[in-house]
């Protein structure tokens, strides 16, 4: 028997387990919620990677799923803005010296397309979009058949498309990108600035809200929180309408804590979308959907990612 060991590095959360190369089924399965500590990003990873080791089977690999653009060959990591100290970090160089495993390594978000590509949403499709929408904007493409890397293994930032030229600063330092407008910062942030602006709101009531107060809010009928959220479905449905102009996709899945705004979200983003497409063509037999492995896709796209590498089906 032998077994694969999958991670997912989270801002927050690290996700590990090992599985089977048969089988989703984990054989050991943990989480570590990183606390502000001293302790290095670094070493929570090792103890995370150790706790799910199995000495009884061979490890084939060790695939990583880590945020930040990063070089998928050697494992660098150019920047992870929520990962202290993951500035130029040289994580596959720093686990080939205690790791003698081959090591796989791809962007979070481009693994958990593959990971809905090969085992959830999008099984059985040859062109997918997947979008990510939560605390950042993190997007992945299957383009006929692969996944879209690029020459550096940087490509399918969709989150970084610009939208507005001289919008809202964005996490990576520039303006006016999807993630500006439409995460859950931003949607907070919008909902802020035009109370502060003089617009009524019951979120005025509450000192620090988060994107899931806007929501319920909005559920509760609070028109701006309606607003706010409208106004990013609307945003990112006009950025699908251009990522279908590129890859024309057969499906497009969003995921992420964001689109559990449900049809608040979801209407005017099809509205938008619909409206912005150049021929309807482009949305014939077009799917939208949501994701289906939540939480797990992380862990889920580096395996599937190291079965692929490994030439195992
Ligand atoms: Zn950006």
């Amino acid at each position: 028997m032998s077994a694969l060991i999958a991670v997912d590095i989270g801002g927050t959360t690290m996700r590990a387990a090992s599985y089977p190369t048969n089988s989703l089924n984990p054989i050991k399965i943990n989480k570590i919620h990183r606390v502000n500590s001293s302790k290095p990003v670094f070493q929570y990873l090792l103890e995370l990677i150790q706790s799910v080791w199995v000495d009884s089977q061979e490890v084939l690999g060790l695939s990583i799923a880590s945020p930040g653009p990063l070089d998928p060959e050697t494992g660098f990591i150019f920047n992870a803005p929520n990962l202290p100290g993951w500035v130029d970090f040289p994580l596959g160089e720093k686990l080939r010296d205690t790791i003698s495993v081959p090591l796989f390594f791809g962007n979070d978000a481009n693994l958990a397309a593959f990971g809905e590509w090969k085992y959830g949403a999008g099984v059985g499709h040859s062109n997918l979009i997947y979008l990510t929408i939560s605390t950042g904007i993190g997007g992945g493409v299957i383009c006929n058949g692969n996944l879209l890397t690029g020459h550096k293994g940087l490509a399918a930032e969709l989150g970084h498309i610009i939208i507005q030229p001289d919008g809202p600063l964005c996490s990576c330092g520039k303006r006016g990108h999807l993630e500006a407008i439409a995460s859950g910062p931003a949607i907070v942030s919008y909902a802020n600035d035009q109370i502060k602006n003089g617009q009524p709101s019951s979120l005025a009531q509450i000192i620090y809200f988060s994107a899931v107060d806007v929501a319920n809010a909005a559920r509760n009928g609070d028109e701006l929180a309606i607003k706010s959220i409208e106004r990013a479905g609307e945003t990112i449905g006009l950025a699908l309408a251009s990522f279908v102009h590129i890859f024309n996709p057969s499906i497009i899945i969003l995921g992420g804590g964001v689109t559990m705004s449900g049809n608040l979200l979801f209407d005017p983003l099809l509205q938008k979308f619909r409206s912005e497409i150049m021929e309807p063509i482009y949305s014939k037999d077009l799917e939208i959907v949501p994701a289906k492995l939540g939480d797990d896709s992380g862990l889920l796209g580096a395996l599937a990612f190291a079965r692929n590498q490994l030439k195992i089906n």
